[in-house]
């Protein structure tokens, strides 16, 4: 009876009649579990990208300017920015992640020489752009082959966190290697303890997503997170948008808990200005992570570089296929030619 009374109190209040109200619900359910683990691992890594090549136009702009640029808020990837891109071009962000998903399928396994190469062979590509602890990082494994960078007080920036997608998808079923890989990539170039604790957050939160779990999960992740990381607290939302690592979690948090869907995620974010390329792509990879590469507005889906959409593509598909648990392997020796 009070089921019953629940049922049409809840269907009147959405306009529906109790039985069409009950079969949208149950369709609901259908829908969003159906969406497979490929689908969401393939629609947070093109999110992702997204999120890069549509926020790379107002990277270190301020929100007042982006308002004045664009009426109604930057929503379409149109290249231009401080880089110069052409429209559907990705930075540093894609790169730097398909670079270390190279990695990982070319050891078939985790090889921690062979990331720090691809990010050498990347950063010897000329990329658009390159972060300072990324260059110093990088720089100084090329010098003295070292794999881990000192830890220093202005290792805070998101470098790390931003390219660790690939290790995300490639540990599924094992939080150790997850959270051993991530953080050994980090430390090529990035060695902080609010870079740690990000990199392994938002890794987590996209594993929650990729094995279908739901929003409400991510939220008891985050409070418990919060409790032992109280500098990430995000509501209200500090109004911050730089590179350090505090100011992006916070604003990729804020996104993802208040919007419901791939696109206003990342418009949310990229429309605040500041590094809204690499924001927006971590609330991308999250958003696509939940939503599945089917909630992508198809407009981003034509507009981003076909090449790397391509890339994005098999390597999605040829993580997921990695033997689990991961291979470690004994780092081989660099191919790399000395600096
Ligand atoms: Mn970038
Ligand atoms: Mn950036």
């Amino acid at each position: 009876m009070r089921l019953c009374l629940n049922v049409r109190f809840r269907a009147r209040a959405r306009g529906l009649a109790p039985v069409r109200w009950l079969a949208s619900c149950l369709f609901a359910r259908v829908a969003v579990s159906v969406i497979s683990l490929h689908d969401r691992a393939l629609g947070a890594y093109l999110a992702f990208a997204a999120g890069d090549a549509l926020g790379a136009t107002a990277e270190f702009m301020t929100a007042g300017e982006i308002a004045c640029t664009y009426k109604g808020g930057l929503r379409n990837i149109v290249g231009g920015g401080w880089l110069h891109l052409k429209p559907g071009q990705v930075t540093d962000d894609t790169q730097m992640s398909l670079a270390l998903g190279d990695a990982l399928l070319a050891a078939r396994g985790w090889d921690l020489r062979m990331v720090a190469d691809a990010f050498v062979g990347w950063m010897r590509s000329k990329p658009p752009d390159i972060g300072h602890a990324c260059r110093r990082g990088i720089r100084r494994y090329m010098i003295d082959g070292t794999l881990c960078t000192p830890p220093a007080d202005d290792n805070a920036g998101n470098g790390a966190a931003m390219r660790n997608l690939p290790v995300a998808l490639a540990t599924l079923d094992s939080p150790e290697l997850f959270a051993r890989c991530s953080l050994e990539q980090a430390h090529i170039t990035h060695h902080h303890p609010l870079s740690d604790a990000a990199t392994l957050l938002l890794g987590q939160l996209t594993q929650i997503l990729l094995l279908g779990g739901s929003i409400a999960d991510c939220r008891g992740c985050v409070t418990e997170f919060l409790g032992r990381h109280p500098r990430f607290h995000f509501e209200p939302w500090p109004g911050n948008t730089s590179g350090f690592i505090v100011d992006t979690v916070q604003t990729v948090l804020h996104a993802f808990f208040r919007n419901g869907d791939i696109e206003s995620c990342i418009v949310d974010v990229v429309n605040r200005g500041g590094d809204a390329d690499t924001a927006g792509a971590l609330v991308g990879q999250l958003a696509g992570a939940c939503y599945g590469v089917q909630g992508l507005p198809p407009r981003w889906l034509k507009q981003l570089d076909a090449r790397i959409v391509e890339r994005i593509r098999r390597q999605t598909a040829s993580l997921l296929a990695l033997p689990r648990p991961l291979p470690l392997r004994a780092a081989t020796p660099s191919s790399i030619s000395p600096a």
